[in-house]
């Protein structure tokens, strides 16, 4: 995942190796001596000196405390509740098939909400991504762009990638092969024709995770 942009003043959450969770202030991006990759400073009370830690290791915080997006709703909670199979039918292929969607770890915001992305060629089937429970549609449109990268990051694209464009397609992430078929590389994306979405919002999401988590229960 792209590391999200901090700015100065924003609370964040670093994982610290010993002592757990700190969460802090950032104050700005910085570059130590012999050091490479990404590194932030940032300021933790009540300790004087700023600590230079690895930007991948912050997180937003939200709420008052040392919380970040997904602590409320874990994504094994989610994937529980949401991967569950069903029949659907086809988009491309004109015929049904058992489908089951997928949720993603990426989080937008807070991540109480989730966001239902349809790819053209992939749909019935969908990828659910977590997105602040704020977001409207317009919001999802805004981040489009980079909701759909965040998909390819942890599934990966659709289609063979090909070290040289393919001859027919041109396209070096070939999918006009005899064995390729959008549904059966799911969940890895196939976004090339575009999709749609739709808002599941966090009271839904959290009525489905408890009646799910109820049934569980039940059935032990
Ligand atoms: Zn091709």
């Amino acid at each position: 995942m792209t590391s999200p942009a901090f700015k100065n003043g924003d609370k964040v959450v670093y994982n610290h190796p010993q002592l757990g969770r700190q969460r802090g202030t950032y104050i700005a991006q910085t570059f130590p001596d012999g050091m490479e990759g990404l590194f932030s400073l940032i300021h933790v009370e009540p300790f004087i000196n700023d600590w230079t830690v690895p930007t991948g290791a912050l997180q937003r915080a939200i709420g008052t405390r040392d919380m970040v997006a997904g602590d409320l709703v874990p994504v094994s909670l989610l994937k529980a509740a949401y991967e569950v199979e069903f029949l659907g039918t086809l988009w491309t292929h004109g015929d049904s098939g058992l489908m089951t969607p997928y949720v993603c770890s990426v989080v937008f915001g807070n991540g109480l909400a989730l966001a239902r992305i349809f790819t053209t060629n992939q749909r019935p089937n969908y990828h659910l991504v977590r997105i602040d429970s704020s977001w409207t549609e317009v919001e999802v449109s805004q981040n489009w762009d980079d909701i759909l990268t965040a998909i390819e990051e942890e599934c990966g694209i659709a289609g063979e990638c090909l070290d040289e464009p393919c001859d027919n397609c041109r396209d070096t992430i070939c999918k006009c092969g005899e064995d390729y078929s959008a549904d059966r590389e799911f969940p890895a994306l196939d976004a090339r024709d575009g999709g749609s979405f739709s808002i599941i919002p966090y009271t839904d999401v959290i009525n489905v995770v408890f009646g799910k988590k109820r049934r569980l229960a039940l059935a032990a």
